[in-house]
């Protein structure tokens, strides 16, 4: 069966976007979609692409895709303490084979794309379809209440550097998928790298309480170095603090990685989508005490070292007190080799 544009379009993209309070005053079918912002709020919008053999493996499992283009695209907007609305998709499929001859491709994309869409009752409100090499961008909308959203710019001398869950999964993840390291619980890795979890509602809950906040996509020195530049100061890190998973740690204790290895994929690999934020001393403590009361529903977060004034290292590295140094690179698209 030969598919246009128009029935993949109809098939696989148009879903009913009249939900109550939805926003969506016109979706999928015109030349624009019309959205209806909240009084009082700001419109949060962020774009991702993703590129077959730079972002993704050519044969990642179709619905693995679909719901990491989304996730990738939601954590930016946790970052920035915003409320995922809507969402449009702009999509390059390559010539024929994946959708007029295997259908699934794309039905297995578009259920792990609204597996998670629905999760977080995001719409998909427009997009394009195209043929070429695969590549998918996505531009995610979201809404945040005026002022409060928590930007780059705003670290002070003195604030707490804290981290979500775990790091360095994701990192150890792709090194398993390239097979550049064997471990024991492979699976648990890929999956960290694969099935992302965005951090929406703790940068909600994050809104007025931190100074600061990133997601880290790139690599934490990396996307500390953002925040750090952006706010004018310096930072200290303390190895020892930086919270590796139980699997990781695992690896560790059965000498299936190194303690240092496991260090430099915390501090520069990336693909964690944890959220990197900064908050006063006083500020913690409220946070502590609301996360001590919502479990459940909010990742552990741990600190990791504090705001400093300058220094003549942008980031300083402490490991049992002892200075120490790391290299601080991470992801960088356009960077020579
Ligand atoms: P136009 O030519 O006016 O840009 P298109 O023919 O490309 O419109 O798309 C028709 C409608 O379908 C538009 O509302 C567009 O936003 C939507 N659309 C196209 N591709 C996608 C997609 N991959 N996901 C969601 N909506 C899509
Ligand atoms: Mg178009």
């Amino acid at each position: 069966m030969n598919l246009s544009e128009f029935d993949l379009i109809e098939s696989y993209f148009k879903r009913d976007t009249t939900v109550q309070n939805s926003g969506v005053a016109l979706g999928i079918g015109d030349d624009c979609a019309l959205l209806d912002i909240p009084e009082g709020y700001q419109l949060a919008v962020s774009t991702d692409s993703l590129v077959c053999g730079v972002h993704f493996f050519e044969d990642v499992e179709p619905y693995r895709l679909g719901y990491k283009a989304l996730a990738v695209n939601l954590s930016d907007l946790a970052a920035m303490g915003a409320l995922p609305k809507w969402v449009s998709l702009a999509i390059t499929l390559p010539n024929g084979a994946m959708v007029n001859n295997n259908q699934n491709w794309l039905a297995e994309f578009t259920r792990g794309f609204f597996a998670l869409a629905d999760k977080f009752g995001v719409l998909l409100v427009g997009g394009d379809t195209t043929k070429g090499p695969l590549s998918i961008t996505l531009s995610v909308k979201g809404i945040v209440p005026r002022g409060l959203a928590l930007q780059r710019n705003k670290a002070n001398e003195g604030d707490m550097i804290c981290v979500s869950n775990h790091i360095g999964n994701g990192a150890l993840g792709l090194a398993v998928k390239s097979k550049a390291v064997t471990v024991t619980h492979p699976q648990y890795f890929v999956d960290a790298l694969e099935l992302t979890e965005p951090r929406v509602d703790l940068g909600i809950l994050l809104r007025g309480l931190a100074s600061s906040c990133i997601d880290i996509s790139d690599g934490l020195t990396q996307d500390l170095t953002h925040i750090l530049k952006a706010s004018n100061c310096c930072a200290k890190i303390t190895i020892e603090s930086l919270p590796f998973s139980e699997m990781m740690q695992d690896e560790i204790k059965s000498a299936k990685l190194d303690n240092d290895a496991a260090v430099q994929y915390a501090l520069t690999g990336g693909d964690d989508y944890e959220l990197l934020f900064t908050v006063s001393e006083s500020n913690l403590i409220v946070l502590e005490q609301i996360l001590a009361q919502q479990t459940e529903l909010m990742p552990s977060i741990s600190v990791i070292g504090s705001i400093t004034s300058a220094q003549p290292e942008l980031i300083s590295f402490f490991k049992d007190k002892q200075a120490v140094t790391y290299a601080t690179g991470g992801w960088d698209h356009f960077k020579q080799e």
